[in-house]
């Protein structure tokens, strides 16, 4: 019978333990978390801070008692592993709660020690009154702070003496979670990001509608900003010291201006590190920033060792690259490939799509696959094709538009990547391109699948199939683009023809500066006014009537340039 140690008893962890045992109804399953609970749910964490989700027992998948007893696992909470013999194969264990240490022994171990949030060395940064957010004893302690008095302010009444502002540092997916949910909390909030834009995976221009929609429901965002410091301001609260800055690779570049946001509370969402401490102490081989390295079949540089979830090191699955993508999906195949190896079942992971979403405020966004900034860094041969396109049919009522990027191999169509922003249809559109990806598909494969239609949930067209025929398009020539970054750069001085083929009605709300409006249904009418040994380039308000026109144009002899998401996505960024 074999013993199969466990460290780390969430996401990776747990799964791992439940597979393992419906494979093996005989092995000998020990599962250590060093907290108070096992398989909570990290994701839901936020939305309880916020009041949707009302009843914190539903942060609970299980129980340490339930666990024990479903899938009849030694689940041992308050149990800290502090070392492994890797020699005598056993582990060092604190039991926090008696403060005894001990040695288990194990057959194989597998480590889903997940990762930290990062907490960079700076003034200020242990005040009460910061906080991060990782797992229930971090969300209580925030919960306990909003609903409490704060303490320099004795003499008040108790409503009004609640924490009314929030600085949340950092606008990646638990920053941006956590903005939404302290607004509903009641809390004034703002955001500061190092970065020109928040949520990393997304592009600029991609990022440029959730920053608007941010700005609208009240969020005031410090884009371009670092914090620097913080020290005590007036009535205890936080005095947050920002400096100009910007990021270039992973380092922070600050500049000397400075200003100072005042803050009753701040939330530390700067990122994750990999718990890799444990693996690293036992000479497991690690990367620079202390993540597991395994292989395809989770195994740690020592065989008997398997690791999992946000500590390890796997790979991109587009690129190849060694990658740390710190996701639940990722982490509950990983235990899953892991426990299927321990039993003998051979297993392979395939590497990480980093498939995300996330909901700001009414607003979805999702990405699968790599961005253009990647593909960029990378030196890859791609394009990518920009739309704008209803949730479902437009004649039927509710339908919300959506604004889509695809990262595309030139040549081949093969789908790199995908970024979809909107409110409603956003998440299966990002999931049918995940799955394309996965599949190694084209955009001529995207153009032809039958997807499900019926007027309340698409068009005959699913947006996934006009991502298709739109780069089938650029890939067979019968449309050539230009983008939202190409068009300030263009030429003013009557070289070009640059045409605006919206209505005059559309052309008088906002305009690009000389483009000339042509309405798409005069269009023919003004052909013979066009000077045909000058290039045109042709934007409407998405880049659906300027495609027509541009067929219209170019069968008649022109060289012509469509601007990619029309006038909309260049607004969205100029914003
Ligand atoms: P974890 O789930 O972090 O579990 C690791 C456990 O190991 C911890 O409980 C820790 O206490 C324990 N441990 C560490 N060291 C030891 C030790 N030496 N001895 C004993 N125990 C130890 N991902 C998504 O895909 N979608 C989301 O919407 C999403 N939202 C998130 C929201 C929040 C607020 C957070 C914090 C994360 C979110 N994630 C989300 C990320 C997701 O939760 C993680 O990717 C996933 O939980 C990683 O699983 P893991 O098992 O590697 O680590």
């Amino acid at each position: 019978m074999s013993k199969v140690v466990i460290v780390g008893g969430v996401a990776g962890g747990a799964t791992a333990a439940a597979r393992l045992r419906r494979l093996d109804e005989n092995a000998e399953i020990i599962l250590f978390e060093r907290g108070e609970h096992i398989s909570f749910a990290n994701c839901g964490l936020p939305y309880y801070i916020g009041g949707t989700i009302s009843d914190r027992d539903d942060l609970f998948l299980q129980t340490p008692d339930s666990f024990r007893m479903r899938y009849n696992v030694d689940v041992r909470v308050l149990n800290e592993v502090l070392s492994i013999d890797r020699k005598n194969k056993t582990v060092c264990v604190k039991n926090k709660e008696n403060g005894s240490i001990y040695d288990e022994s194990y057959d194989t171990l597998i480590l889903a020690p997940g990762g930290e949030p990062v907490r960079p060395p700076i003034a200020g940064i242990d005040s009460k009154r910061v906080f991060t957010l990782r797992n229930v004893a971090d969300t209580d302690a925030i919960k306990k702070f909003i609903d409490s008095s704060l303490p320099n302010q004795p003499n008040q009444p108790n409503l009004s003496n609640r924490p009314k502002r929030a600085v949340v540092i950092g606008g990646g997916f638990i920053g941006i979670e956590m903005a939404e949910n302290l607004k509903e909390a009641g809390l004034d909030v703002s955001i500061v990001e190092l970065s020109e834009q928040v949520i990393a995976p997304l592009d600029f221009e991609m990022a440029c509608d959730v920053h608007n929609h941010l700005r609208q429901k009240g969020v005031s965002l410090y884009l371009n900003n670092a914090m620097r410091g913080i020290t005590e301001g007036r009535d205890g609260s936080l005095a947050i010291e920002l400096s100009n800055g910007s990021l270039e690779g992973d380092m922070a570049i600050l500049e000397a201006d400075m200003a100072i946001l005042e803050a009753d509370m701040a939330i530390l969402a700067i990122g994750v590190m990999p718990e890799g401490m444990l693996a690293k102490g036992a000479g497991l081989t690690v990367n620079g920033r202390g993540g597991i390295v395994v292989d395809k079949h989770m195994r740690t540089s020592d065989p008997n060792i398997y690791a999992v979830g946000d500590a390890t090191e796997t790979m991109d699955f587009v690129t190849g690259e060694a990658a740390m993508i710190p996701l639940a999906g990722p982490a509950n195949k990983q235990a899953r490939i892991a426990a299927d190896n321990i039993c003998g079942i051979p297993s392979e992971y395939a590497g990480a799509q980093g498939s995300a979403i996330i909901k700001v405020f009414g607003m979805t966004a999702a990405n699968t696959g790599i961005n253009e900034k990647t593909a960029k860094r990378l030196g890859l041969d791609y394009d990518k094709a920009y739309l704008w396109l209803p949730s479902h049919a437009g004649y039927y009522p509710g339908a919300m538009p959506m604004s889509i990027k695809v990262v595309y191999e030139k040549g081949s169509g093969r789908i790199l990547g995908a970024q979809i922003v909107g409110f409603d249809g956003v998440d299966k559109r990002c999931d049918v391109l995940a799955t394309a990806i996965s599949a190694g598909m084209t955009a001529y494969d995207l153009a032809r699948l039958e997807l499900c239609y019926a007027p309340p949930y698409s068009s005959a067209k699913d947006p996934v199939n006009i991502a298709g025929y739109a780069i089938e398009n650029v890939l067979t020539g019968k449309v050539k683009n230009f983008h939202w970054h190409d068009v300030d750069a263009l030429p003013r001085d009557g070289s070009v023809t640059l045409l605006d083929v919206r209505t005059p009605q559309e052309n008088m709300r906002g305009s690009i500066s000389g483009f000339v409006n042509i309405p798409l249904d005069e269009l023919r009418g003004h052909i013979g006014g066009l000077d045909k040994s000058k290039p045109i380039y042709v934007h409407c308000q998405s880049g659906l009537r300027s495609y027509v026109a541009s067929r219209i144009l170019t069968q008649n002899g022109f060289d012509v340039y469509n601007l990619g998401g029309g006038y909309r996505l260049y607004n969205s960024v100029n914003h």
